[in-house]
């Protein structure tokens, strides 16, 4: 049972170009001092693969501005390994497309956060928005599938109609929603914050653009939504994975049952002292909470909840991130479209 590991999304760096308002991980220019080389991620992936892997996912920071990204990019493509990157499309060039398409990458994740004035106001830079765009169309001229992602908060749900027709547009084949946390700077901005009634209307709104768009643009609602409502994301939400099919290894090689649960309460240990398969492995306090579905018990909103036996509260990195514990979500697409 759990041997195997099927996904896998890897801070590569903690670096970023950019300084979101909304960014869960804190991410600034400066590197962490002791990030993991290309070299070392690469012997990580090897060890993945042996364990199962099936979706590898490059996120950051801005895993583009990597000193030795070109040396990661080299490596994955003399290994075969597929891939996805996330970026927020600053260093896209049609030269780094069709590298990354060289490279095997299978799908580029764009973040888009709105139109011009929000996006650039989140993101704190006014030409951010002009070039995740740029970045869709030059990626997708050189072959790659690309998805945008939207972090939706106060400032952007009311124009989701609008940036549906944008990204469409523009050539993105997919679309990623996920909600804003408050964990890392969104914590201190109370102006992304989303309440009850605001979560109601980015599901009704993501029902009505997944119908008119459903031949030309996948869009989804993220793990976050929590418990599986085809309407939203799609038949075949597995219940939260996180140390069960699914890992996080943060930029220093710290290993995490999924990197949106970036807490040191939750390191499973790190990549430079023992071997993923001897972590993943392991039988520990930790594991049991991500592995044995007895142990959170269903509080708030789930307390009653007929389905909590399977669900389990939804996404268990909004649980931590609303009530700094699991077994609660702090919004239910099921409750709020059907209750
Ligand atoms: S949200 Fe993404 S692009 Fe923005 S600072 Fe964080 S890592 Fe960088
Ligand atoms: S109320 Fe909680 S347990 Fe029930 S479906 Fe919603 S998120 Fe899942
Ligand atoms: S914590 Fe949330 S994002 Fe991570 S695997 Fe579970 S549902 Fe998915």
């Amino acid at each position: 049972m759990f041997e195997e590991i099927t996904n896998a999304v890897v801070e590569t760096t903690a670096s970023c170009n950019l300084n979101c308002r909304h960014c869960g991980s804190n991410c600034v220019k400066n590197t962490k001092a002791n990030e993991l080389t290309a070299k070392e991620w690469l012997l990580v992936f090897d060890q993945l693969r042996g364990l199962g892997l099936k979706q590898l996912t490059l996120s950051g920071g801005e895993t583009t501005i990597k000193d030795d990204f070109p040396q990661l990019l080299d490596g994955l493509q003399e290994k075969n390994i597929g891939f996805a990157l996330i970026t927020n499309g600053l260093t896209m060039t049609d030269n780094l497309a069709k590298r990354l398409k060289d490279a095997g990458a299978r799908t580029l994740g764009v973040s888009v956060d709105g139109n011009s004035a929000i996006h650039n106001y989140i993101r704190g830079n006014n030409r951010s928005w002009l070039m995740a765009l740029n970045a869709i169309a030059t990626a997708k001229a050189a072959g790659l599938r690309v998805a945008a992602i939207t972090t939706v908060s106060r400032l952007n749900y009311a124009i989701l109609p609008e940036l549906a027709k944008l990204l469409h547009k523009v050539g993105a084949s997919g679309w990623q929603v996920q909600l804003v946390s408050p964990i890392g700077r969104a914590k201190d901005n109370s102006e992304l914050a989303i309440d009850e009634k605001i979560f109601r209307e980015i599901c009704l709104a993501l029902i009505k653009l997944r119908n008119i768009y459903q031949s030309c643009l996948d869009i989804r609602a993220a793990d976050c939504f929590g418990y599986d409502c085809t309407l939203l994301r799609g038949p075949g939400w597995p219940g939260c994975t996180a140390g069960k099919q699914t890992i996080g290894i943060d930029a220093c090689g710290n290993v995490l049952p999924c990197l949106s649960l970036m807490d040191e309460r939750f390191i499973l240990g790190n990549i430079r002292q023992k071997t993923l398969k001897e972590i993943w492995r392991q039988d520990n306090g930790i594991m049991r909470l991500f592995r044995d579905d007895k142990i959170c018990q269903a509080a708030g909103i789930c307390k009653n909840c007929q389905k909590y036996s399977w669900c389990q509260g939804g996404c268990k990195s909004m649980a931590l991130a609303h009530f700094d514990k699991f077994g609660q979500a702090p919004f239910c697409c099921i409750r709020s479209l059907f209750n």
